[in-house]
């Protein structure tokens, strides 16, 4: 079997080795078995239904959520001289005619459906006149309420059990937190699949996180050491995608924008330059990167702070899939914490919702605050265990001192209490260091038992512990108002002496250089 597979491999695909799990899914779904297959993007999944589609009698059905995927693979398939159709609603009734008609005289090997097309009674009817091979579900998390890309729809692709029972089913996805891997199992009915994980680690990608000082400098000092390769700097809103475009291009970088604002033209146009030239700056919201493959992406740089570790993964993801040095690097503070939190608040979504999408936005924070080795915890969310610090990751490289700043944030805490929990970080700042001004003194705040008793500390040290403090769930923001910082339950233990905080010393920015990509 496994020859026969290789010979496809290589003839028809012009490939001349499997990759990691590859030679095994295929042997196992070949020969009937039902497989689940997580496996990071780029990985190498879709040969995984295509090859045992050429070497099992009948049709294969693969279920994929996007018009434009199933779309490119089917052009790519005609390339290769594999008879393949996508069925679709862009189709005109002729042309779905002349499939069906196709279909029916199993001339046919791969057929591409969304999910809501193939549950229709009639398509599953139809389908069970025809010899089936096996049927693939790509992107299947898509049917977890845990992820990030829940659709209804999927959920019906449980019947597939029922219906084609002797049909061998395979999974595929690369989202890979435990939670939704059993998600996949249990409402797809795929509790005889043998699972099939890959690593997720991406070695030659070094993380590094630095807290948000004065940004535009920062990125600079970053960027100076990588002119002329190829990047992506992902931004939250439409606008400051356009002025870091424009910024960056003046500063020598040359950048493009690339957000939903844009018309399709000319977002195809930048996407096409930044393929096809070399040496340019994506700047993008998150609306840039579904399905681009550009090998040699030497970095992916965050100004705002993504608002999962799934969608950090996937967005540094797409840095160095040449298998050659690349870098992931954020700049994160306060302002993102209180941002990101708003907009959940805000956010349509019933309760279950917000609590899910908040567990995620606190393992960001947490990645961010993290002492540990960065790749560790990363992984460590996927459910992957590196037993080593890895080495390769800013807190590996530099070391992260922790000090113990017990005093401080009680000190802090008590700040925020006794000036009533509804100011910002900015004139809390102001009363531990006993400024002296206008707001202060009409406040009153100037008779504060707190007031002047951090003079010890630096702004700049405040502002970070109290970052801290919010990411730690140690204090909330008032997300109805203008982000005031109040006490919650988790902090009282600090403030009655019962507990101690170990914080992580903030370094001065770094600047050296510490991948080995071209100079
Ligand atoms: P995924 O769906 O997991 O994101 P793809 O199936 O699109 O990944 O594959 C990613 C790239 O890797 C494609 O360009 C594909 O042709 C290539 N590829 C996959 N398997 C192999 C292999 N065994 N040898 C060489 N290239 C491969
Ligand atoms: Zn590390």
């Amino acid at each position: 079997m496994l020859d026969q597979a290789q010979r496809i491999l290589k003839d028809v695909f012009g490939y001349d080795a499997f990759r990691g799990n590859q030679g095994a899914i295929i042997e196992r779904v070949a020969s009937g078995g039902d497989a689940l297959v997580l496996m990071p993007t780029g990985g190498g999944k879709s040969l995984c239904y295509q090859v045992p589609a050429l070497l099992r009698d009948g049709l294969a059905v693969v279920v994929s959520p996007l018009i434009a995927l199933m779309d490119d693979q089917v052009a790519t398939l005609d390339e290769l001289g594999v008879s393949a159709v996508a069925l679709n609603s862009t189709l005109s009734p002729e042309q779905q005619r002349d499939i069906a008609e196709r279909l029916r005289r199993q001339e046919i090997k791969l057929l591409y459906l969304a999910p809501e097309r193939l549950v229709q009674p009639r398509m599953l009817a139809f389908l069970q006149r025809l010899p089936i091979g096996l049927f693939a579900i790509d992107e299947a998390h898509c049917v977890s309420q845990w992820g990030h890309d829940f659709r209804p729809e999927y959920l019906q692709l449980g019947q597939l059990a029922e219906f084609f029972p002797h049909v061998p089913r395979l999974a595929l996805t690369a989202t890979a937190d435990k939670r939704t891997r059993e998600e996949i199992v249990q409402r797809l009915h795929l509790e005889n699949a043998e699972r099939f994980l890959s690593s997720f680690d991406r070695p030659n990608i070094f993380y590094r996180i630095v807290p948000k000082e004065q940004p535009r400098k920062q990125l600079l000092a970053f960027l100076s050491e990588r002119k002329g390769d190829a990047g992506i700097l992902y931004c939250m809103s439409r606008k400051k995608v356009d002025d870091m475009a424009a910024f960056l291009t003046e500063q020598g970088f040359p950048a493009l924008p690339y957000h939903a604002g844009l018309s399709n033209e000319l977002r195809a146009f930048h996407q096409k330059r930044f393929l096809n030239e070399e040496g340019l700056i994506m700047v993008a919201t998150i609306a840039f990167g579904m399905g681009i493959d550009k090998p040699n992406v030497r970095f992916v740089a965050h100004l705002d702070l993504p608002k999962s570790l799934e969608a950090y993964y996937q967005e540094t993801g797409r840095a160095g899939r040449d298998g050659l040095p690349a870098d992931a690097w954020m700049a994160y503070g306060l302002q993102d914490v209180i941002f990101l939190k708003q907009m959940l608040n805000n956010s349509e979504g019933d309760e279950r919702h917000k609590r899910i999408e908040q567990h995620k936005l606190d393992a960001m924070l947490a990645l961010c605050e993290e002492t540990r080795c960065r790749r560790q915890v990363l992984l460590g969310y996927f459910d992957e265990h590196l037993a080593e610090p890895c080495g390769h990751c800013d807190n590996c490289v530099d070391g992260v001192q922790t000090w113990d700043a017990t005093e401080p944030a009680r000190q802090a805490l008590s700040a925020i209490y006794r000036s009533g929990q509804r100011y910002g970080v900015g004139h809390l700042v102001d009363i531990l260091l006993g400024r002296d001004n206008e707001k202060i003194r009409s406040l009153g705040h100037q008779h504060l038992s707190v007031f002047g008793l951090g003079k010890s500390f630096s702004e700049g040290e405040w502002r970070s512990l109290y970052r801290q403090l919010v990411a730690r769930g140690l204090a909330d923001v008032d997300l109805e108002g203008y982000g005031g910082l109040r006490l919650n339950d988790s902090c009282r233990a600090l403030l009655r002496g019962e507990a101690s905080l170990e914080l992580r010393r903030e370094q001065p920015t770094k600047t050296t250089k510490t991948t080995a990509s071209a100079a």
